[in-house]
């Protein structure tokens, strides 16, 4: 067995020395407990926050302990009410190859009916993301112009494509690279733009000339302050995360004309998906009808090797995925 742990807290861009490889004891189940031989496991933006030892809504990693997060896997051991050895669980404890998880903090999946690594992007905490932000936040309605940041990612190229089936009249994507651009035209958006290649403000007005209803932003900064700008009265923008300031040590310097909410009667509201939860029937019912029926499609980046999940940890933050980025075990 064995697992990564917070060697250290980065100050500013974390590093591969921040982590740790270890080997461990495989853990032996109690009564309600079960062992499980991790398959797949998640590496998220949020787990930047959760490096330094600050307090938010999830506590900080701690150190010199195995870090953790979304993963999936097979029982291997233990005995709980309704699971059974060969059963595909998924839980909170990745980043080790066995995990000794408590069975009410395990949810059984079914492979059969997707990809095991489905659940945890489109048909998991990502996707719900998308899901809840785009139309319980920020309460989309057909016809509006959606905008949205990190749209090459995990829960953008979701917003994106829901945005479309769910009757936008026009939606716009912004993303890191000309690859990335050509993903998102291929996937259905109307414009999509690389935001290295001029000023947000410029880019944005270009692909929306006729402003923006909906802005679900992932990215924060400049990106929101142009979103900001763009935005048509009654305008609403659901914030989902500032990726581009997670590893500044510094203040950002936009949005500097957040003035204009008044005027425009802007909504901005922040959310977390574990709110949400209430939707997640109607979320996997109606994007696995997508999914089904190949309106919708999905992107996965994976890395192989828990030794590698540091890295790619570090290559998310820098952009290296398209859709989820997930480490296979
Ligand atoms: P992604 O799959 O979108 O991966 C992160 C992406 O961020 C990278 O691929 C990169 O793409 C982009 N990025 C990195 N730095 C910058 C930058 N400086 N400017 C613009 N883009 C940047 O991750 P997720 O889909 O998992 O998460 C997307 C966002 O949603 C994050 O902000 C995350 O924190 C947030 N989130 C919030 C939740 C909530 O409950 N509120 C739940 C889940 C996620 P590129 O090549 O385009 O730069």
């Amino acid at each position: 067995n064995r697992e990564i742990q917070l060697a250290s807290r980065p100050q500013g861009w974390p590093t591969e020395d921040n982590f740790r490889l270890v080997t461990a004891e495989v853990p032996t189940p109690g009564p309600g407990q079960l062992l499980v031989r991790n398959r797949y496991m998640s590496v998220d933006p949020y787990m930047r926050g959760r490096m330094n030892d600050v307090r938010s809504y999830v506590p900080p990693f701690a150190l010199d302990a195995p870090l953790d997060g979304g993963a999936v896997g097979e029982v291997v051991g233990g005995e709980a009410d309704g699971f059974a050895p060969g059963d595909t669980v998924l839980h909170g404890l990745g980043w080790r190859d066995y995990a000794l998880v408590e069975a009410k903090a395990a949810r059984k999946v079914e492979p059969g009916l997707a990809p095991v690594t489905a659940y945890l992007g489109v048909l998991g905490m990502t996707g719900l993301t998308a899901y809840a932000g785009l139309l319980e936040v920020a309460a989309m309605r057909p016809g509006e112009t959606v905008f949205v940041s990190g749209a090459a990612g995990a829960v953008g190229s979701m917003v994106g494509q829901i945005a479309r089936l769910r009757g936008a009249g026009r939606v716009v994507g912004s993303a890191g690279s000309a690859a990335k651009v050509e993903r998102l035209r291929a996937l259905g958006f109307d414009d999509a733009f690389d935001y290295h290649d001029g000023p947000v403000r410029d880019l944005l007005r270009a692909a929306a000339p006729d402003g923006v209803d909906v802005y679900f932003d992932n990215v924060g900064g400049e990106h929101l302050e142009a979103a900001i700008s763009s935005m048509n009265l009654h305008g609403r923008a659901a914030i989902c995360g500032m990726i581009a300031q997670y590893n500044d040590t510094e203040a950002p310097a936009a949005p500097r004309n957040l003035a204009q909410v008044i005027g425009k009667r802007l909504t901005l509201r922040g959310f977390l998906v574990n709110d949400h939860g209430h939707l997640r029937e109607q979320f996997v019912r109606e994007v696995s009808g997508w999914l089904r029926d190949g309106t919708l499609a999905y992107d996965e980046t994976i890395v192989d090797g828990l030794e590698n999940a540091p890295a790619a940890f570090l290559g998310l933050l820098r952009g290296e995925n398209l859709g989820k980025m997930l480490v296979r075990l």
